[in-house]
């Protein structure tokens, strides 16, 4: 029986993961659970799970989910503290990081330094943290698995190879709802536009990073540090069908990629119970009945987010961290009303080229980027609204 934490329990990738631990009871247990503002599914799943422990980020959230689970054996705490106690239960052996942002950091890190395996969903920890986190893995002697659907393909695909075999590796993108559109028509699509995702069912604030394409930046950088390539091997092919979820080549020309229908409960279930596969409910994968499969080169003067992704890669220290926070702040803003949709890329843009990149040795540099990155991001927001009027 695996003991699990789930961080992010009441989102997308957190609901599935219970799923599949709902249907497979004897292989897995919850022993805590953590969620944010949907706290009446987050009481369900208390009741359902009964975890030992859960945590929400806001002490009154958290008295409100006391009181409607009086009676309950399950110790309800708040704030960061509250998420991190969730992270290191000491009988927990994999922790689910699967919270939206860089608000993950601090959790999957207290996992780590308890030893903890990690199922990683928060592909901003990676690129807030890369270095600091893949230190720590060897540090600690523990697991890292991709839920990442793109990730977990890479991994896949990497079985029974030898790494310095790779010559690159291609992670496919859909290129979202607004693949087909000019720079002009992408000006004024609104939130609800941008939320519908073609293939994919995901939280907002990913739907919106899809449709941007700074999803796939953020997936090149969480690439960088996942499998220690550098960004000139680590290619992006649009591919609108979401079938191949991302392939490896290597030196002697063959490339080995990963298949299957667009369902994260596949990348999910291999994070979770790797090297075996759980039996899943997903139908299969009708090749015949697909019209074609096809792959392009992003544009990225349309999709300037990937090409913002890439620059702070090459600039390295934490520039990824400042990348990451201005374009939280873009999309936040970009969802309340604030901002125009084309106004994400200039923010992220604006804000990058106007702060140094310093070195992302420590904790305490990357979370103090990640304060600066907001600060300036929010400050062009302003400014931004204050042209309108
Ligand atoms: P979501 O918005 O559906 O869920 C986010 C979860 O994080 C919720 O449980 C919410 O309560 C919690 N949360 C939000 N803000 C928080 C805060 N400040 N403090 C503590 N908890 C907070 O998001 P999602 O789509 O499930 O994505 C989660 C992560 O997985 C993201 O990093 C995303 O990039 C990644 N991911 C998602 C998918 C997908 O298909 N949804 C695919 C690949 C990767
Ligand atoms: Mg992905």
């Amino acid at each position: 029986m695996k003991k699990l934490a789930i961080l992010g329990s009441t989102g997308s990738i957190g609901s599935s993961a219970l799923e599949i631990i709902a249907a497979q009871a004897d292989k897995f247990q919850v022993l805590a659970l953590t969620g944010h503002r949907n706290i009446s599914l987050l009481e369900a799943q208390i009741r359902r799970f009964k975890p030992r422990l859960a945590a929400v980020p806001e002490e009154k959230a958290a008295v409100r989910l006391q009181k409607a689970l009086q009676g309950e054996d399950t110790e309800i705490l708040w704030g960061v503290e509250g998420l991190k106690a969730c992270a290191v239960v000491s009988e927990v052996e994999m922790v689910v990081s699967a919270i939206v942002g860089s608000a993950g950091l601090l959790p999957t890190m207290a996992a780590m330094d308890a030893g903890k395996d990690i199922a990683l969903a928060n592909k901003e920890t990676l690129v807030v943290a890369g270095s600091l986190v893949m230190d720590k893995i060897k540090e600690k002697n523990i697991r890292l698995f991709p839920v990442d659907s793109e990730h977990s393909a890479i991994f896949q695909s990497l079985q029974g190879h030898r790494k310095c075999d790779v010559r690159r590796l291609i992670l496919t993108a859909s290129g979202g709802p607004f693949l087909d559109r000019s720079l002009a028509q992408l000006k004024d699509v609104t939130p609800k536009n941008a939320l519908a995702h073609p293939n994919w069912q995901m939280g907002k604030k990913i739907s919106i990073d899809s449709a941007t394409m700074m999803n796939k930046g953020l997936e090149v950088i969480e690439a960088r540090w996942l499998f220690d390539l550098p960004a000139e091997k680590i290619d992006v092919h649009i591919h609108p069908q979401s079938v191949v979820h991302s392939m490896v080549e290597y030196v002697d020309g063959a490339v080995i990629a990963q298949l299957g229908v667009p369902d994260m409960k596949t990348p999910i279930a291999y994070a979770l119970s790797y090297p075996e596969r759980i039996c899943l409910d997903i139908p299969p994968l009708d090749l015949c009945s697909l019209e074609k499969l096809t792959f392009s080169v992003p544009d990225q003067k349309r999709f300037e987010c990937l090409a913002l992704a890439y620059e702070a890669l090459r600039r390295g220290g934490t520039s990824p961290a400042v990348l990451n926070a201005a374009n939280e702040v873009a999309v936040e803003s970009f969802l309340s009303g604030a901002i125009r949709f084309s106004e994400i890329a200039a923010i992220v843009r604006n804000t990058l080229r106007s702060s140094d990149s310093q070195p992302a040795d420590s904790l305490d540099a990357v979370l103090e980027a990640d304060r600066l990155g907001r600060e300036t991001a929010r400050q062009l927001v302003k400014s931004l609204a204050a042209e309108v009027v």
